[in-house]
C-alpha cells in the first residue's frame, strides 16, 4: 500500500463515519470525525503536488481539446489535500508559505496550463481569506471548511464591461429586509459552474463609487449563476471561465471587513501575480522539456549532431532560468514584508509586483516561442510527441489576464515619482 492509498483509506473511512454521524443529526460528532480525515498526508508537499501533476498531465490534451474542467486533475488535488495548504494549521491546514504555493502552481504549470491557473485562483481567496478574517467570523468557518472538505473557491472581480480593472465594479450590494442582495454581470468567471463558493467585488452601498469596494464570500447555497457567455479561446481552455450574471442573497456576515482595496493592495495582486507566474513558468518549462526531448532525439538520429533549432533551446533554457530569478526575487520582497501592512502598500513594492506581471508573462511567451523554434515543424504540429501547441495557446493568456496596457498605463504614474533601482542587490 503506498502512502497515497493509506492515507486516503483512512481518510475515506473517517469520511464515512462522519456522514454516518450527520444522518443520526449529531452535528458536532460529524465535525470531529470529519477533521481526522483532513490529517495532512505525511508524504512532503513536493511529492504530493508531484503526484497530482501526474494525473494533470494525462489528462491535459482531453482537458484542452474539450475545453472542459480538469476534474481528474482536481479529484487528484483533493485526494492530496492540496486546496488547504496556506490555511494556518489551527484552521485546519498546513500553514504553507507562498514560497511552497508557488512551487506547487509551477509543478502543476509544467503539466497541465487550465489546472494551475484554476489551483492558482482558488489559492488567490484563500490568501485573501486567511489574512483578511476578523477572528471568529463566519469567513474563519469557512476557511475551516476549505481546509476540511477540500472546498473549491472561485474569484469574480470582471464586472460587465468593465474588463480588467478590477478596482472598479458596477454592481452593488443592495438592503433586502435583514438580508443583502447582489446581481452581478460576471462576464468573466473561471470554473463558476464547479466551484463551491466564490469571493466577488461589489460596491459597498448604490450610492457608493465604483471604487468603494466590498468584498464577499458566497457559498453557492448563497447565490445562481445564470450562463451569460460561452468560454471557447485559444488557450486556457480548461479554466472554463464563462460569463454568468451572478445573483446572490446573504447575510450581512458574507462581507468582509477590509475594504477591497486594502485586501487587494496587500494580498490579491502580490499573491496573484506571485502565483500566475509560476504558473506560466510551469508552462514554459513544459515547453522546454519538449525541446530538450527534441533536440536529444534529433542528435541520437544524427550521431550526436546537433541539429540546426538546438540554439534555440539554449536561449529558452537561459531564458527560463531569467525568469526563474525573477520570480524568486519578487518572491522574497513578498515575503519579507508580507505581515507589515504600510510596507505592503508602499508604492515601490506596488510598482515592483505589478512589473512583475508584465515582465514574467513577456519572458514566459519568449521562452515558449523559443521552444517552438527549437523543434520547428515536430512542435508546430498539434500532434506527435513535441508539440508545443498547448503550451503556446496556454502562455498567450498571460498578457491579456489583467492587460498588460492596463497595468503599464497604471504603473506609468509611479515610475514617474519613484526611482526602483536605488540599490543594486536589494
Ligand atoms: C484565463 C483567464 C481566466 C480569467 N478568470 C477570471 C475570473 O475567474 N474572474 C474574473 O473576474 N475575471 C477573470 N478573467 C478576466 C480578467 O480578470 C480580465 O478581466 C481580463 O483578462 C481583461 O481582459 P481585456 O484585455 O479584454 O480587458 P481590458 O483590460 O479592459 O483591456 C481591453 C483592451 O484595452 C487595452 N487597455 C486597457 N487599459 C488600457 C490602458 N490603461 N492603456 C492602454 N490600453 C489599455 C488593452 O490593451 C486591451 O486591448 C480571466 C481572464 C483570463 C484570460
Amino acid at each position: 500500500v503506498t502512502f497515497a492509498e493509506y492515507d486516503l483509506k483512512s481518510r475515506n473511512k473517517a469520511k464515512i463515519a462522519s456522514d454516518a454521524e450527520a444522518r443520526r443529526g449529531n452535528k458536532t460528532a460529524a465535525r470531529r470525525k470529519v477533521s481526522l480525515s483532513v490529517i495532512p498526508p505525511s508524504r512532503s508537499l513536493k511529492e504530493r503536488a508531484q503526484t497530482a501533476a501526474i494525473v494533470a498531465a494525462a489528462h491535459a490534451g482531453a482537458v484542452d481539446r474539450d475545453a472542459r474542467f480538469p476534474q481528474e486533475s482536481f479529484d487528484a488535488l483533493k485526494r492530496e489535500r492540496l486546496l488547504g495548504i496556506l490555511i494556518p494549521t489551527e484552521l485546519g491546514g498546513e500553514g504553507a508559505s507562498p514560497t511552497d504555493l508557488v512551487e506547487v502552481c509551477f509543478t502543476l504549470g509544467r503539466a497541465c496550463g487550465s489546472t494551475a491557473m484554476i489551483y492558482a485562483m482558488h489559492q488567490i481567496v484563500v490568501a485573501a481569506l486567511v489574512r483578511h478574517a476578523a477572528p471568529g467570523s463566519w469567513h474563519d468557518e469557512l476557511i475551516r471548511r476549505i481546509a476540511d472538505e477540500q472546498l473549491l473557491m472561485a474569484s469574480s472581480t470582471t464586472d460587465g464591461q468593465g474588463g480588467g480593472d478590477l478596482r472598479k465594479s458596477e454592481c452593488a450590494v443592495v438592503d433586502a429586509d435583514t438580508m443583502k442582495t447582489l446581481i452581478k454581470s460576471a462576464t468573466v468567471m473561471s470554473y463558476g459552474a464547479q466551484a463551491d463558493g466564490v469571493l466577488t467585488t461589489a460596491r459597498r452601498t448604490p450610492d457608493a463609487p465604483p471604487t468603494d469596494q466590498a468584498a464577499v464570500a458566497l457559498l453557492k447555497d448563497d447565490y445562481r449563476l445564470t450562463p451569460l457567455m460561452s468560454w471557447d479561446t485559444l488557450g486556457m481552455r480548461g479554466t472554463c471561465s464563462s460569463g454568468f450574471t451572478l445573483e446572490a442573497r446573504f447575510p450581512r456576515q458574507r462581507i468582509l471587513e477590509p475594504s477591497y482595496r486594502e485586501i487587494n493592495s496587500r494580498t490579491v495582486m502580490p499573491v496573484a501575480h506571485l502565483t500566475w507566474s509560476a504558473v506560466w513558468a510551469g508552462i514554459a518549462a513544459g515547453a522546454v522539456d519538449r525541446a530538450r526531448a527534441f533536440v536529444r532525439a534529433a542528435a541520437r538520429k544524427s550521431a550526436g549532431a546537433m541539429p540546426p533549432g538546438a540554439a534555440h533551446l539554449t536561449r529558452a533554457s537561459s531564458s527560463l532560468l531569467v525568469l526563474r530569478g525573477t520570480i524568486t526575487a519578487a518572491l522574497q520582497a513578498f515575503e519579507a514584508v508580507r505581515d507589515n501592512a504600510e510596507a505592503l502598500e508602499a508604492i515601490d513594492l506596488q510598482a515592483r509586483l505589478n512589473l512583475h506581471k508584465v515582465t514574467a508573462s513577456e519572458l514566459a511567451v519568449s521562452i515558449v516561442m523559443s521552444a517552438l523554434q527549437a523543434c520547428g515543424l515536430a512542435g508546430y504540429r498539434n500532434d506527435g510527441e513535441f508539440t508545443i501547441g498547448r503550451n503556446l495557446r496556454d502562455v498567450l493568456s498571460s498578457t491579456v489576464m489583467i492587460n498588460n496596457d492596463r497595468i503599464l498605463a497604471n504603473v506609468g504614474q509611479a515610475a514617474l515619482l519613484s526611482d526602483f533601482t536605488r540599490t543594486l542587490t536589494n
